[in-house]
């Protein structure tokens, strides 16, 4: 069995005992069923992972003894994208935020546009946020990065129209576009990717993300669902200029 791999917030201090969140102990405990002084390792979602062993701290508890810094394996790709996901409705976007963070992503950030989904009253929204960064979490976990991409609470399209300008390339996903992303270089190692909801966006939404330098991109002559554009788009960026393609390891000539 793999060793579990488990979030657990910052700061983590070699030496010092936690108690795990109740979804951890549960699954620690009766998932896995692992006893005492099983090892686990730690991540606190800041880019570090610590060794750490089951202990019982009082009969009926479960607790995490956390041991040493371990030596960092990178799974941070080189190539940063944050997503500008249109709003969509909530299992699309838990769908998008897990496989997302799986392939990489540096940060997400729904936006409202005019046919997206409605954003949910601010209580709703902030449960929802609450969930959406789990997710990341349990993405993480389950895939070995150490790093969590944020997900920010969806932005009014005046809100982004008004982003402060960030270095990096931008892409607008489009289907009428007249080319995909191409082979040549980017700017920078950060791209901004903005992709539309179920209906498309408006004219004068794409107009407007035009103006500020987003160039209109496609992805091949089929029509994708809302949930699968982007996941596509991070495949096929990540490959190009990313992490998602190493170059194979060269064969021993024959003897
Ligand atoms: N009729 C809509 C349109 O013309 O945009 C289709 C919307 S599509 C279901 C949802 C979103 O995914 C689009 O707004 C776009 O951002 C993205 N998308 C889907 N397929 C795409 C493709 N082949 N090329 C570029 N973007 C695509």
């Amino acid at each position: 069995m793999r060793t579990p791999r488990l979030y657990a917030p910052p700061p983590l201090t070699s030496g010092s005992e936690i108690l795990p969140d109740p979804e951890s102990t549960h699954y620690l405990r009766h998932v896995l069923r692992l006893a005492d002084d099983h090892p686990v390792i730690l991540f606190d979602g800041l880019g570090h992972e610590y060794d750490a062993r089951i202990r019982t701290p009082s009969k009926g508890r479960t607790g995490l003894a956390v041991g040493t810094v371990r030596q960092q394996v990178e799974r941070e790709s080189g190539l940063k994208v944050w997503l500008y996901l249109s709003l969509a409705r909530s299992t699309k976007m838990d769908w998008i935020i897990e496989k997302a963070t799986e392939l990489g992503v540096a940060g997400i950030q729904p936006v409202t546009t005019h046919r997206s989904a409605v954003p949910a009253r601010q209580e709703r929204q902030d449960a929802r946020l609450r969930h959406w960064n789990a997710l990341a979490r349990s993405a993480c976990a389950q895939c070995g990065r150490s790093w969590v991409p944020p997900c920010h609470p969806p932005l009014t399209w005046p809100a982004f129209l008004h982003l402060p300008t960030q270095p990096g390339a931008r892409f607008v996903l489009t289907p009428d576009a007249p080319h995909g992303f191409g082979l040549g270089p980017i700017r920078g190692q950060s791209v901004h990717l903005l992709v539309g909801p179920e209906g498309g966006f408006e004219e004068k939404e794409l107009g407007a993300v035009l103006d500020l330098g987003y160039e209109p991109v496609r992805l091949g002559p089929r029509i994708l669902r809302s949930e699968t554009a982007p996941l596509a788009a991070l495949a096929v960026l990540q490959a190009l200029w990313g992490d998602l393609n190493d170059p194979p390891t060269p064969r021993p000539e024959p003897a």
